[in-house]
Parts: structure tokens; C-alpha cells; sequence
């Protein structure tokens, strides 16, 4: 007997591909750091239109100023705890805030972020036949054991710290996508972010690049969060950009750390900071918050091997590209 069934709706993908459209994209969280960089790049390609959906928690519409009024760009202000219904065929997924300060400010928030808006933007994923690329993160390894951090490493996290509800949401989170992919057939991409910085971080952000930066030019104390021997490795944002969209356009699911192995401690840092913008300016010692990871470097054999990327500013270059950036916006001659 023959089947009744009518035959599957052409998902958008499909048509997409069929008619050789513009590959229509959704970015999440595309009005905040990385995701605003991420918007220029597609940007750039005519054949992509680009829907950013952002409550502007942290982000702004001064991120994305020279797109709005494009036609092939659209800003939507929208929560991702809600639906959100959209017809894509790629969505990279980065809705959340990223700096301790702003993640521990409603934490409640910051895991329905995680969870609830990742399981909205899966179903929106599978409803549609989109490819979704989650911007997971380093500190799923927690305080680490294991150092530098391969992608096999597990992570050593505390489920009931002050920064759970980032480091546990960002697991669940990463949870989710791989059970879409197994139960629905979801397309999906892992990558695990480590420390990034530049241009149109914000600049009271609570985060060590942009505190180091600020603060010299404002000629106050770097503060340098005891002990001072912990240790972060930081990649420039034009990097993190180019591993995102070698992930999302590439084979494989992740996870993959993207990140620049070149580790520092935080006196390095600052010490770095000061001769670079004022060699006059004190480095003070201050208290720590609970949780500190020491240490965190990534293994990214990964991402050379499969996606063929690998960081090429070094912190060296591209504190000066920020340092102009800062100067610009805090109104600080050179
Ligand atoms: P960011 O704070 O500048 O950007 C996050 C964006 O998400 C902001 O525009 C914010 O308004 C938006 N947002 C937050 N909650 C939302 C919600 N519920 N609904 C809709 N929009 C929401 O941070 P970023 O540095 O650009 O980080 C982007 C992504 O990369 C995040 O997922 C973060 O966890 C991840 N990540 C960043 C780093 C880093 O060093 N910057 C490291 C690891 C992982
Ligand atoms: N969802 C969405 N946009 C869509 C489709 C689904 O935001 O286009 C949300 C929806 O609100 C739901 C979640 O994604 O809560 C999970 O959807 P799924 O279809 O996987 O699960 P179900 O709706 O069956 O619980
Ligand atoms: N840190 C610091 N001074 C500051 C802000 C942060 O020494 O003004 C330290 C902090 O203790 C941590 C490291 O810098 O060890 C990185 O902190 P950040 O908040 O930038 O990122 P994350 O902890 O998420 O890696």
C-alpha cells in the first residue's frame, strides 16, 4: 500500500538552496561585543541578510549603527526567553551576558538565558531546518585540573557557586544542542570561547582587559585581583570572529575550543597595560570573587586540525587597536 502521507514541507534551507536565495541568518546577542564584529563580516557577504534579535542588556544599537536602515539587515528587540518565530537557515546562537559583573547581576536571568533561550532557538532551529552555532565557553572547565584545556577534558565546576549560573547554564546549554542533534537531527556547531577583547567591549564592563585599558587612560590604579598568579589567554576579536564562521560553514559539531593559547597572569597583564599606555600609573592588589579560576589556556590542536584556524593578532598588536578604540570613545587624546 502506497503512503497517504504528503510529502515534508520544503524547509527553508532547502529553498533556499533550491532557489539560490540569500542565505538568511539570525545572530543572537548580535548587538553585543563579538556579536556586532560577527555582523560585519556577514555583512560583507552580499549574499547574506542578517536578523539580529537582542534585548540590549548589554549590548547597544551603537554597535550595529552603520547596518541599521540596510535592506539586507534587520534589528529585533527580543528576548530569547521568549519565542521568537523567524524563517533562517543559519542562527549562531550568542544571547548572554558574558562579564562576571553583568551575568552575576541577575543570575536567575542569566540561566533562563541559557536554557530557556536555548531551547527556544533549537526549536526555532528545527522547526525551520537551520544550522545553529552556540557560543559555548572555557569556563565550562571551571577551575581546571587539566591544563591547557582539551575539548575531552570534562571540567572541574562548582554547581552551586556565584558563577554557576553561567558556567552550569553554558553546560546545560551545550546539553541541549547535542540531545536536538541526536533526538531531532539538528545541525549543530559547539564552539568553546576563551577570554576575548577589543574594540567596543564596553567599557565598564568589569572585565580585565577592559578595567586594565580604562583605567590607565583615566589615570587611575590598574587592579589587579589577588593573587595576581592567575592566568587567562586572550584572543583578539577578528580572530574569534574568523574560527566562529570557519565552525558554522565547516563539518563538524564541536565542541571546539576557539581561543589564543598565549597565556599571561594578571600582573603580566597589567604590566603589559602600563608600559603601553602610562608608565606612571600604580598597579594595586585588590580582593578576588569566590571561584577564581587559576589558570586557563586553550588546547586548540581542534581547531588547526579541523576547521584550519588559528589565532594570528597577538596580544601585543591588538592591545593598541583597543587602546585607540577607548581613547575614542572616553575622549582621551593620545
Ligand atoms: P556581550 O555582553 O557584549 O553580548 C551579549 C549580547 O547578548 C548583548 O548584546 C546582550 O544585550 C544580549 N543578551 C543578553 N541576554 C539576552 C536575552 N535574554 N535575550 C536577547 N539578548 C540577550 O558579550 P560578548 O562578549 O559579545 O559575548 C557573546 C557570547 O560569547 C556570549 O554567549 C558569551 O557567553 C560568549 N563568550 C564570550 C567570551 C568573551 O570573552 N567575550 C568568552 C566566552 C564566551
Ligand atoms: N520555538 C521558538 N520558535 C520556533 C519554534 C519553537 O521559539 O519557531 C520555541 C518554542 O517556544 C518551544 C521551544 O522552542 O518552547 C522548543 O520547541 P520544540 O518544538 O522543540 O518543543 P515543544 O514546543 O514541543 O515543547
Ligand atoms: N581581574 C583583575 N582585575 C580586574 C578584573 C579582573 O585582576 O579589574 C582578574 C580576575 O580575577 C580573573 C581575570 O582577571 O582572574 C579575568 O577576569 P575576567 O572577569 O576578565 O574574565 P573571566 O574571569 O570570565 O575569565
Amino acid at each position: 500500500q502506497t503512503s497517504t502521507k504528503p510529502p515534508p514541507l520544503p524547509s527553508p534551507l532547502r529553498f533556499s538552496k533550491f532557489f539560490q536565495s540569500n542565505m538568511r541568518i539570525l545572530v543572537t546577542g548580535g548587538a553585543g561585543f563579538i556579536g556586532s564584529h560577527l555582523v560585519d563580516r556577514l555583512m560583507e557577504n552580499e549574499k547574506n541578510e542578517v536578523i539580529v534579535a537582542d534585548n540590549f542588556f548589554t549590548g547597544s544599537k551603537d554597535n550595529l549603527k552603520k547596518w541599521i536602515g540596510h535592506p539586507r539587515f534587520e534589528l529585533i528587540r527580543h528576548d530569547v526567553t521568549e519565542t521568537l518565530l523567524v524563517e533562517v537557515d543559519q542562527i549562531y546562537h550568542l544571547a548572554c551576558p558574558a562579564s562576571p559583573i553583568f551575568y552575576k547581576y541577575n543570575p536567575v536571568k542569566t540561566i533562563k538565558t541559557n536554557v530557556i533561550g536555548t531551547l527556544n532557538m533549537l526549536g526555532l532551529a528545527k522547526r525551520v531546518g537551520a544550522r545553529i552555532l552556540l557560543t559555548s565557553t572555557s569556563e565550562v572547565y571551571g577551575d581546571p585540573l587539566v591544563h591547557p584545556q582539551p575539548e575531552t577534558y570534562w571540567g572541574n565546576v562548582n554547581p552551586i557557586g556565584v558563577r554557576s549560573c553561567y558556567d552550569e547554564g553554558k553546560r546545560v546549554a551545550e546539553t541541549l544542542m547535542f540531545d536536538y542533534h541526536r533526538q531531532h537531527g539538528i545541525e549543530i556547531r559547539i564552539a568553546r570561547i576563551f577570554n576575548t577583547y577589543g574594540p567596543r567591549m564596553n567599557i565598564d564592563d568589569g572585565r580585565v582587559v577592559s578595567n586594565f585599558i580604562a583605567q590607565a587612560l583615566r589615570g587611575e590604579s590598574l587592579t589587579v585581583q589577588k593573587p595576581g598568579t592567575q592566568t587567562r589567554s586572550f584572543c583578539y576579536v577578528s580572530d574569534m570572529v574568523d574560527g566562529l564562521i570557519r565552525l558554522m560553514e565547516g563539518d563538524n559539531t564541536g565542541p571546539i575550543n576557539i581561543g589564543n593559547p598565549g597565556e599571561f597572569t594578571m600582573l603580566e597583564l597589567a604590566e603589559t597595560v602600563k608600559e603601553l599606555i602610562s608608565p606612571d600609573v600604580e598597579i594595586k592588589m585588590v580582593e578576588n570573587t569566590p571561584d577564581d579560576p587559576r589558570q586557563r589556556k586553550p588546547d586548540i590542536t581542534k581547531a588547526k586540525e579541523l576547521l584550519g584556524w588559528e589565532p594570528k593578532v597577538k596580544l601585543q598588536q591588538g592591545l593598541p587597536l583597543m587602546e585607540a578604540d577607548f581613547r575614542l570613545r572616553l575622549g582621551v587624546a593620545k
